[in-house]
């Protein structure tokens, strides 16, 4: 008996499910942070080898991997991503660990039955999205601008369609005063006192700010000892807003009144970009109709709709300025459970773990099915996307 494409993508997942949980069990147990995920890079790519992509490892920064299965085959790019790494104390606190799984599960389903309709698929190992941004230097090196669509699931506490994401600045701000003996306090000048008026005055920002702006920050250096005056200070900050261009407007503003406390305060200071900017993300409403159709195919109920107010940052930002792109989200526990915690990365190894490593990869795989069968719809995507950027 033949089995149809669609059968051949859903036996794929379920048959292998035991092998995918393996994997996010070994990353549960060893987890790697953000550009140190060696280990993890080596488990997947020889995941990937064994299932007959031509793979890369270090590909763009030292923990990016690639695995190609290209047809040969006029046909579109599809690519998968999977994120691996882990946060430090809790581990797989982000399920990053599932994200991976979910990927793996998906390429190698879809290699199964890419041939019958021809183009090239990746699957995409993108490190580093809670430090780095290793989709940001992706991105950057050109490795989305053939891609005609770039998907994911996050698992979480809902099953969803991702949405919105907030455009990230994170800036430094380091003072630079004078020293002195705390009872000799007229021949120093306190790098501590102007990075305290700093946050003070950049909290004022705020309430002049756009809605769903967010200004956060912590003072990182403030001296050494009580009695002397620290002659170095530094503040590191998050800068948020639903757009670049308005997160550095909101910086610019930031940046003029740290100007103002540091002459104020006879001190000078310097800003630098200390992490990763990421982008916000850019929403393909038509690739969001099509995963909450697959899930619902699949028996998922409460299903989120297109989140429109972001909720935090993501690298993923970076790749929906390139091709379409989704990062979908898929429940394996309660609301009760947070992002970021012990408990999120215990649910990554549990039953609803896996079950939602099964739905999440069954959900890729039948959407990726419907653009190999419809290029129209594929290429309604695309046009939804250009028109998005263009009106930007
Ligand atoms: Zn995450």
């Amino acid at each position: 008996m033949t089995l149809t494409a669609k059968e051949t993508l859903l036996q794929s997942v379920e048959n292998n499910v035991d092998a995918y949980m393996h994997l996010v069990q070994t990353m549960y147990d060893n987890p790697e942070i953000g550009n140190e995920e060696f280990e993890t890079m080596a488990l997947l790519v020889d995941y990937l080898d064994k299932a007959g992509f031509k793979t890369t490892s270090g590909y763009i920064v030292p923990t990016g991997f690639i695995g190609e299965y290209d047809t040969g085959k006029p046909g579109p790019t599809i690519a998968v991503m999977c994120e691996f790494d882990a946060l430090p104390e809790v581990g797989h606190g982000c399920g990053h660990n599932l994200i991976a799984g979910i990927g793996i599960a998906t390429g190698e389903a879809v290699k199964k039955i890419i041939d019958q309709f021809g183009g090239k698929l990746l699957v995409v190992g993108t490190p580093a999205e809670e430090n780095f941004g290793g989709k940001v230097s992706m991105s950057d090196a050109g490795v989305f601008d053939d891609v005609d669509v770039a998907l994911m699931v996050h698992p979480g506490s809902h099953n969803g369609v991702g949405g919105r994401s907030s455009a990230l600045n994170p800036i430094k701000f380091e003072f630079f005063g004078k020293t002195a003996h705390g009872c000799m306090p007229q021949a120093g000048a306190s790098a501590l006192d102007a990075a305290v008026m700093s946050y003070l005055q950049i909290n004022l920002i705020r309430q002049f700010s756009n809605q769903h702006t967010y200004i956060h920050g912590v003072i990182k250096d403030g001296g050494e000892a009580a009695n002397v005056i620290p002659g170095y200070a530094s503040l590191e900050y998050y800068f948020r807003a639903p757009t670049m261009a308005y997160a550095k407007e909101i910086t610019a503003k930031a940046m003029t009144a740290v100007e103002g406390v540091a002459l104020a305060n006879g001190v000078t200071f310097k800003s630098s970009v200390y992490e990763c900017p990421y982008d916000d993300t850019v929403v393909n409403y038509l690739l969001a109709d099509l995963l909450t159709e697959k899930y619902e195919e699949l028996g998922l109920t409460d299903i989120q709709p297109v989140d429109e107010v972001a909720k935090g940052s993501t690298d993923v930002g970076a790749v929906s300025y390139k091709c379409p792109t989704i990062q979908g989200f898929i429940k394996i526990c309660g609301p009760e459970v947070g992002a970021h915690t012990v408990e999120m990365a215990d649910a990554t190894i549990s039953p609803d773990g896996k079950n939602g490593l099964i739905k999440a990869a069954q959900g890729l795989s039948l959407s990726i099915l419907e653009l190999l069968e419809k290029p129209e719809k594929l290429a309604a995507i695309k046009q939804e996307f250009d028109e998005t950027i263009a009106s930007m």
